[in-house]
């Protein structure tokens, strides 16, 4: 039985002043509000009517629901449904998103309303069999704790291994001054456990932590959790079909046995720092983003930050407001776009919104979500009418920002199309520029020296502090944190080469009984957030292992042909992709040909569809 996750009906301790005021005052959406009341009411007049009006009804329709104490309508059950689903497509004024007049397909609505449940569970509870069954999970991130998550809640026993001090994965381990998300809060949270408590449109990382923290605590994750214990290896045993994993704790070499072993490690979290001549002479301090020295200071010192990606732009601002200078080495120039909301507080009110307006904080997400879906397909396709005009109006931005200085302008407007590298948003990046203490220099580093840097031209440039935000080692998927041997003894990173793949990112022939999450050809990079990978990833394991259980399987295998099949198929998508485009680099391409390995080539939905588990692309034993 397919349930919804929140929104059943007002909470009862609220009085009738406590709703007016939650409803008079802080921004709140007007199209959610909108389609709130329609919902409601059954009434689809609600969704053109203006905000005064709107408040005041539901302020009388709350009351009446706080009273009466029934539960409102799952919103396909409304008359209204497709009005409302509608309307929620149109612009959200402070969030910077753009209305769509397209209408949801089928699947992309069947997709919608299954994460709008929070994905339930797919088939019935794994019971008796449970003891005969342990996962062992390597990390935990979003997606370790995602796989958590479904092995909780369907009984299975497992274990977490984190080789970090604690857990939260990225959250844990990026505490640079400035982190934060840059895909709204409200997707950035599972959908079975929404958090109505962000203080932010784009929460900081101490947020983020909080959430996936408190989550963690309150399904009874973390006492699953063995921290300071890094996995070296797992082995797959072909006579018992175990996998042995073999990890590090208080300085001892442990083992643990277990069914299903799942690499949850991430993409980003092994640092990538470029080889420069000099390196070792340094004498200021050096860190990369996800490595920070905590309580690094550098009020009136020389920084040069070498990276202009994500981490660049959220820790790059903060360093210039307090450095004497801030140098910045630039490999590629990157796109960005403005969002009016980006570090916008979400008021008390509007907070209070998401926590008691019935389903405010559901048609929320799915107003966010829908953009995404409409967006994909033309702002990704390479040469498309939309991608150039995305091209025409960020270059105008970018100029208008730094005020057309020419030296600026050949230096940050990219040579390649927008999308092809990950979309940032601008975080005063601009505006940045234009300050003294700034100096962007169009090169990578040559050379380090002692208390300085070379630029491109032997030219020195004074350095107390350097700060990589160089990225991650990205295309190596789980093999840049632990080695995994497979059946014949095989390992995973000589068996797929330079050109990683797996079978919808998640599982490969020969490696029984293993998953990986967040793996080849899984990120979301045009929209949508990685928390969705991870429900997705998560709901898919969980299925298979419990699919196991029930029909008595020790061994489950992807046949090679699926793999195959499917990751031609990912091939043939690629190639229409901005991400594809030979003039840019990125941190998705790798191998000789750089190759797109990292992004998924498809809707949310059809992924989406794809990952309902079917046995009949499995090998069994
Ligand atoms: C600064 C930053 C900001 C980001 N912002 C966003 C955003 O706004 N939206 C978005 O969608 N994505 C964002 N991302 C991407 C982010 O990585 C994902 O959203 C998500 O956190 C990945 O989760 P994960 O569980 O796959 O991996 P991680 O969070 O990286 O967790 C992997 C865990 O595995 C552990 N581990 C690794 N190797 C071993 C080993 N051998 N033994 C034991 N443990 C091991 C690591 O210590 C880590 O805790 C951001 C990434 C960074 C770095």
């Amino acid at each position: 039985m397919q349930q919804w996750t929140c929104g059943p009906a007002v909470l009862p301790h609220l009085t009738d002043e406590e709703i007016k005021h939650n409803l008079s005052f802080g921004h709140q959406n007007l199209g959610v509000l909108q389609v709130v009341t329609a919902h409601l009411t059954s009434d689809a007049s609600w969704l053109g009517r203006d905000a005064a009006e709107v408040k005041a009804k539901l302020v009388e329709v709350l009351i009446n629901y706080r009273s009466s104490g029934l539960p409102a309508n799952a919103p396909e059950k409304s008359p209204v449904f497709q009005a409302m689903c509608d309307h929620a497509a149109l612009p959200m004024p402070q969030e910077g998103f753009k209305g769509t007049k397209k209408r949801l397909t089928d699947l992309q609505l069947e997709y919608l309303m299954d994460e709008m449940r929070g994905f339930p569970e797919i088939g019935e509870e794994v019971e008796d069999l449970q003891k005969k069954c342990h996962v062992t999970i390597c990390g935990s991130g979003v997606h370790g704790i995602s796989v958590a998550l479904r092995c909780q809640r369907q009984g299975i026993p497992y274990t977490i291994l984190e080789r970090d001090t604690d857990l939260s994965g990225t959250w844990h381990q990026n505490i640079y001054p400035g982190v934060r998300c840059d895909t709204p809060s409200i997707t950035y949270s599972f959908s079975s456990d929404p958090n109505p408590n962000w203080k932010y449109y784009f929460a900081y990382g101490p947020e983020v932590k909080e959430y996936l923290k408190n989550l963690c605590d309150r399904y009874g994750i973390t006492q699953n959790v063995v921290t300071e214990a890094t996995v070296e290896s797992a082995t797959f045993d072909e006579n018992s079909s175990m996998w042995q994993v073999k990890y590090h704790k208080d300085r001892e070499v442990k083992f643990i046995d277990s069914n299903v072993f799942v690499a949850a490690v991430g993409q980003l979290s092994n640092p990538f720092i470029p080889k420069i001549p000099g390196q070792e002479l340094f004498e200021g301090q050096a860190c990369h983003t996800a490595r920070f020295i905590r309580d690094l200071d550098f009020t009136g010192k020389n920084v040069v930050v070498m990276g202009t990606g994500a981490s660049a732009m959220g820790i790059c601002p903060e360093i210039q407001k307090v450095a004497k200078h801030l140098t910045i080495f630039q490999g590629t120039p990157q796109w960005y776009v403005e969002i009016p909301n980006h570090k916008v507080e979400i008021s008390p009110e509007e907070q209070c919104c998401m926590r008691f307006v019935p389903f405010y904080e559901r048609w929320y997400r799915f107003q966010t979500l829908r953009q995404i879906l409409a967006s994909y397909v033309d702002v990704l396709t390479s040469g498309s009418e939309a991608n150039t005009m995305l091209e025409e109006e960020l270059t105008k931005y970018i100029k208008r920002k730094v005020n057309f200085r020419p030296d600026l302008v050949e230096k940050m407007v990219p040579k390649y199309p927008p999308i092809c590298t990950r979309m940032l948003v601008d975080n005063n990046w601009c505006t940045m520029m234009l300050e003294e203490n700034v100096t962007l220099i169009n090169s990578r580093a040559k050379e380090i020296g002692k208390n300085e840097v070379f630029g491109p031209n032997g030219e020195a440039v004074p350095a107390d502090v350097i700060i990589y935000a160089t990225g991650f080692q990205s295309t190596r998927f789980c093999t840049a944190s632990l080695k995994v041997f497979g059946k014949g003894g095989v390992e995973l990173s000589e068996d797929w080469g330079l050109e990683p793949t797996a079978y919808l990112g998640l599982t490969r022939p020969n490696f029984p009984n293993f998953f990986m999450t967040y793996g080849p050809n899984t990120n979301v990079s045009s929209g949508g957030s990685i928390i969705w990978c991870a429900e997705i990833a998560g709901r898919y394991i969980g299925e298979c292992v419990a699919s196991m259980l029930r029909k008595g399987y020790k061994e489950l295998a992807v046949k090679h042909e699926v793999h195959d099949e499917y990751n031609h198929y990912l091939t043939q998508e690629l190639k229409w992709t901005a991400w594809d485009d030979q003039r840019c680099v990125s941190w998705y391409k790798s191998g000789k040909f750089g190759k797109v390995t990292n992004n998924l080539p498809m809707g949310l939905e059809e992924f989406w569809a794809r990952t309902r588990v079917n046995l009949e692309d499995f090998n069994k034993k």
